[in-house]
């Protein structure tokens, strides 16, 4: 592919990211592998589950009470003789005509009975065997009965290919009775960060340096995202090394991805060792923060083939965080072969004014109030680590907009973005 990095194109987000996931479908994941449906939170599904019954799989109650036909109540305290007691787990027996039975939340309504009476508004009396009930309101025909297969119908799909399984998707998994599930292979990305004035937390800080963030921000998201992780630390800015790194990473990887020394000072080594490790594209996005982009791939050892996609983020910690949630999550869901779409934003109501936005598009660092409205993070600069763990949320505020206190914004919430 063509590319060049001296003149940097300027790009909208929505360009970039056309690019870059068509870039990753080229390099599409197609391991798959049969995981425990225990084991399989946060993958994405290779093979679509489908229902082999219904759920529930019979009429059962939802309600501790009495099973009877309604029809068998037509006033208030009629009462009728309890002909068999349903915990659940048990299945009864076919009703007898004009009797009761007692029944517990989740039993099967048997045969012969289309109502249920919570016990609250049932008196037991006494009587022989298991006495009687007198029913206190007049029921009506499948009151308290959840219906066989009103969750799901047999033969139905539950999960699509493409979907990342959450808690509540693997719950349903085990509804309809699937044991493993079939996943895509978990990406794997190697991550490594540039700058001679970085150290380690634990390390003590010498004069010039700054303790390294991204390299803890990136693992996390890439470790949310459900990525198998190699942390390659820390490269010095020398292009050797550079270079050195950027082949160690491409082995056995999908993904490389790089914070820092993306811009055009002499000690930003990463572009000209990208280029000369495999190709590279180089981007002015449109976007604050996160202007500088770089992507491309680099050649793996020829024992095995192929090459790994780049990807080389703004060293700014909160450029790391923000185009790491708009422009590699993105990448890495259409590596495994999820849907095309950027998580739903919510419109909310600016608490506050914007007066001087910027001529990119800005994603703005905010928080939900109790009002029902969204305040802004007091300094938007793109070092200020405090403001993306302060927010809740990034407003998305199209090139040049003026905010006036009380117009309507655009809420993507991190919560949405992390981990998707
Ligand atoms: P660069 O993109 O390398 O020019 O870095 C831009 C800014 O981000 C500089 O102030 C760097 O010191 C800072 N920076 C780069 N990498 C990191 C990192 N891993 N952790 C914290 N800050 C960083
Ligand atoms: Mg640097």
């Amino acid at each position: 592919m063509a590319t060049d990095s001296a003149r940097p194109a300027l790009l909208s987000l929505d360009e970039v990211l056309q690019r870059l996931v068509a870039l990753a479908r080229e390099h599409a994941i197609t391991d798959t592998e049969s995981v425990n449906t225990f084991d399989a939170l946060g993958r994405v599904l290779a093979q679509a589950v489908v229902s082999s019954l219904d759920v529930p799989p019979a009429d059962n109650t939802s309600m501790d009470g009495y099973a009877m036909l309604a029809a068998d109540v037509p006033v208030a305290g009629t009462v009728l003789p309890v002909s068999q007691r349903i915990p659940a787990g048990v299945v009864g027996q076919p009703l007898a005509v004009g009797t009761a039975a007692r029944i517990f939340t989740g039993a099967q309504v048997p045969p012969g009975a289309d109502a249920v009476v919570m016990q609250e508004q049932c008196e037991a009396l006494p009587g022989e065997g298991l006495g009687q009930v007198r029913v206190q309101v007049v029921p009506q025909a499948g009151q308290w009965v959840r219906r066989r297969g009103e969750d799901v119908m047999q033969g139905a799909q539950v999960l699509a290919i493409g979907q990342r399984l959450s808690p509540q998707a693997l719950g349903l998994a085990a509804t309809v009775g699937a044991a493993r599930l079939h996943v895509c292979r978990k990406p794997r990305v190697a991550v490594f960060s540039t700058g001679d004035e970085l150290v380690m937390p634990g390390e003590p800080l010498k004069p010039g340096a700054i303790y390294n963030s991204n390299r803890f921000t990136l693992r996390g998201l890439l470790q949310a995202a459900g990525c198998e992780v190699t942390d390659l630390g820390i490269v010095p800015d020398q292009l050797e090394a550079t270079r050195a790194a950027l082949r160690q990473a491409a082995q056995g990887h999908d993904l490389i991805l790089t914070s820092g020394g993306v811009s055009v000072g002499e000690e930003d080594h990463i572009k000209p060792a990208v280029q000369a490790e495999g190709w590279l594209q180089a981007c002015q996005v449109a976007m604050k923060p996160g202007k500088p982009l770089v992507y491309g791939a680099v050649r793996r050892p020829a024992t095995e083939g192929g090459q790994a996609v780049f990807m080389g983020l703004p060293g700014n910690p909160v450029s790391s965080f923000v185009t790491f949630l708009l422009a590699v999550a993105p990448v890495l869901r259409a590596m495994q072969g999820c849907p095309d779409a950027m998580p739903a934003a919510v419109q909310v109501r600016a608490d506050f004014d914007w007066p001087k936005p910027d001529k990119r598009r800005e994603f703005l660092r905010a928080r939900l109030n109790a009002q029902g409205g969204v305040d802004l993070f007091s300094n938007q600069s793109s070092g200020v680590l405090t403001s993306a763990v302060w927010a809740d949320g990034l407003i998305d505020n199209p090139s040049s907009q003026v905010i006036k206190r009380g117009d309507t914004v655009r809420l993507l919430l991190l919560s949405s973005l992390i981990g998707a």
